[in-house]
């Protein structure tokens, strides 16, 4: 599954817009981390990110990547996913949609289900607060890290 090249071209066009207005001018690198972050469907962490784009621009710096996907996930614009291990994920997906995560390796996959959508409010959370969205995030063990068990059992 990739994200629709429509898709991709809308978000790389939002996301832009969105750094230009925040005051930061877009830079070749920090377009190369928006296209990056748009087309991927991985929610990759900022090194992740960062490796992908030095393949096209060697002298990006770390530092770029993690600024700018910083202040796109400030500005809302992506998201970080709630609840994982390890660095922050980014999630250029903003419409509304659940997780799947493999609980070995941090897989992280989309998840659109209008049932998981429509899942009721318990009343004991509302003892919290007032609910406005809800995610599942479904754990598991992915495919791949499945057959590799299965391997060395
Ligand atoms: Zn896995
Ligand atoms: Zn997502």
């Amino acid at each position: 599954m990739t994200v629709a090249r429509d898709e991709v071209e809308r978000r790389v066009e939002s996301l832009s817009q969105a750094l230009r207005n925040a005051g930061l001018r877009l830079t070749h690198q920090r377009l190369e981390v928006v296209r990056e972050i748009a087309q991927s469907d991985e929610h990759p962490n900022a090194e992740s990110v960062y490796h992908r784009v030095r393949a096209r621009v060697p002298t990006i710096s770390l530092d770029t990547v993690y600024r700018t996907l910083t202040t796109l996930a400030d500005l809302g614009l992506v998201t970080r996913v709630a609840a994982t291990l390890g660095p922050t994920r980014y999630d250029a997906n903003v419409s509304h949609h659940h997780h799947f995560v493999c609980a070995r390796c941090g897989l992280i996959r989309d998840v659109v289900d209008e049932q998981l959508d429509a899942v009721a409010v318990p009343h004991s959370a509302s003892a919290f607060g007032i609910v406005e969205s809800v995610e599942v995030q479904l754990r598991g063990v992915c495919k791949d890290c499945g057959k590799k068990e299965r391997e060395h059992e």
